[in-house]
């Protein structure tokens, strides 16, 4: 037995107990990813789960008014309340570990320290926040958004997924009430922190710093500026095998060129700059497509890198558009300034966990990067050795995660114990 399992006495068991149950759940046997979207069938058995976690262990169970899950150990009217937790859904293909990671060591992490008999003076509650990755809808942290009030009610009913069904609709056909979302300041005026345990997503942990060697656990500083564009580029449909090269009005070519430009832009400014969609009309084989519509996710350090490289490659696009004879459109979808996690809190939990806990920025949007602008939040990393995530191939050593569930133990000790 490891320290860190005997650390967490019985919870290690209740740990891959939990973890063995998440796994088939949603899992897409051709892919090995997962398509646990919003409001599906796959989210009602994580949903299910959930509920079943929170009674088993006789914590208050609750869904809130925008369909965000809640599991109360102590009141949940109580004031200056603790919470942690994360996500269930995934993205198309996505991994295990994005989400369901962070819920399952928050159970844990409440089993290890029921176990050590530990005493809070304020209530500790576990949250499931719905639609963190948008991959229905489109909009991610729907849940947290609309908690915080940056996305209005209006908006949300706009929403529709591919095949044309309304989030409001799909919110109903579960079962969730949609005339009762919007911003929910009662709740969140009750509640003193939001801490996210996440698999990291990138490869910081597991090459370390030159000042630190690799680490399992580390936690956050901020997180980058990032958003969404749409680029639109309008040619015209034309015969593949009769129209002249010279003749040719082709979107395609546009678009290639842009990919090509936002790569080396992004090279250029140490950003990150993807065209990681895309659709065609007609789309056909055999002709020139009429519209390439691609979106463009572009991350940054800070918010002028972010705006200018973002301009750059508009720019880029816009040129060559012009000598292909295409119109080019760039609209932008979302936008999430900079995150700076609560310095404080960030602080307390580095302190907690050790002076050579690493501190580590992430390009990655969370809901506690949402719910930073209305609460504090802070975030914890575990190791990922590759780097890998939103795939099927995202990985993270059971030892790795198990010492993630006792370092969150520990800061939910020291959050909720004074
Ligand atoms: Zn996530």
């Amino acid at each position: 037995m490891t320290s860190v399992e005997e650390q967490l006495g019985s919870a290690t068991d209740a740990y891959r107990r939990m973890w063995s149950e998440l796994l088939p759940v949603g899992r897409f046997d051709a892919s090995a990813g997962y398509r646990r979207h919003a409001w599906t069938a796959a989210d009602a058995e994580c949903r299910t789960w959930f509920a079943e976690q929170a009674q088993a262990r006789g914590l208050v169970y609750e869904v809130d008014r925008n369909g965000n899950q809640w599991a109360w150990y102590g009141d949940p009217k109580g004031e200056g309340a603790i919470v942690t937790g994360s996500h269930l859904d995934s993205v198309p293909d996505g991994g295990a570990y994005d989400g369901p990671l962070g819920v399952v060591a928050s159970f844990a992490a409440l089993d290890a320290l029921r176990e050590r008999g530990f005493t809070p003076v304020r209530p500790l509650a576990i949250t499931n926040f719905v639609d963190e990755e948008g991959a229905r809808f489109g909009v991610a942290c729907v849940g947290s958004r609309l908690t915080a009030g940056v996305l209005t009610p209006d908006q949300a009913y706009a929403l529709r997924d591919a095949s044309g069904v309304r989030l409001p609709d799909a919110m109903a056909a579960a079962g969730q009430d949609p005339s009762l979302i919007g911003k929910d300041s009662d709740r969140l005026s009750r509640v003193a922190a939001y801490v996210e345990l996440h698999v990291e997503q990138g490869r910081f942990l597991a090459t370390g710093t030159a000042k630190r060697g690799p680490h399992a656990v580390g936690v956050a500083s901020a997180i980058w500026p990032h958003g969404r564009w749409r680029f639109d580029f309008h040619g015209e449909a034309n015969h593949a095998g009769t129209t002249r090269l010279e003749d040719r009005r082709d979107p395609m070519l546009t678009y290639a060129n842009t990919v090509l430009a936002a790569r080396k832009k992004a090279r250029l400014h140490g950003a990150l700059a993807t065209f990681g969609k895309v659709s065609v009309e007609p789309n056909g084989t055999n002709a020139i497509a009429s519209l390439v519509r691609g979106w463009l996710d572009s991350r940054a350090a800070d918010e002028a890198t972010l705006t200018a490289l973002v301009e750059e490659i508009s720019v880029a696009a816009r040129e060559r558009a012009e000598r292909d004879g295409v119109r080019a459109d760039v609209v932008r979808e979302s936008y999430t300034p900079v995150v700076d996690f609560d310095a404080p809190l960030r602080d307390r939990l580095a302190a907690r966990l050790g002076a050579d806990t690493p501190v580590l920025p992430t390009g990655a949007g969370h809901d506690a990067g949402i719910l930073s602008a209305v609460i504090p939040t802070a975030m914890l990393f575990v190791r990922n050795p590759t780097g890998v995530s939103h795939s099927p191939s995202e990985y993270a050593s059971e030892a790795d995660c198990l010492a993630g569930t006792a370092a969150l133990a520990d800061v939910l000790e020291d959050l909720t114990c004074q």
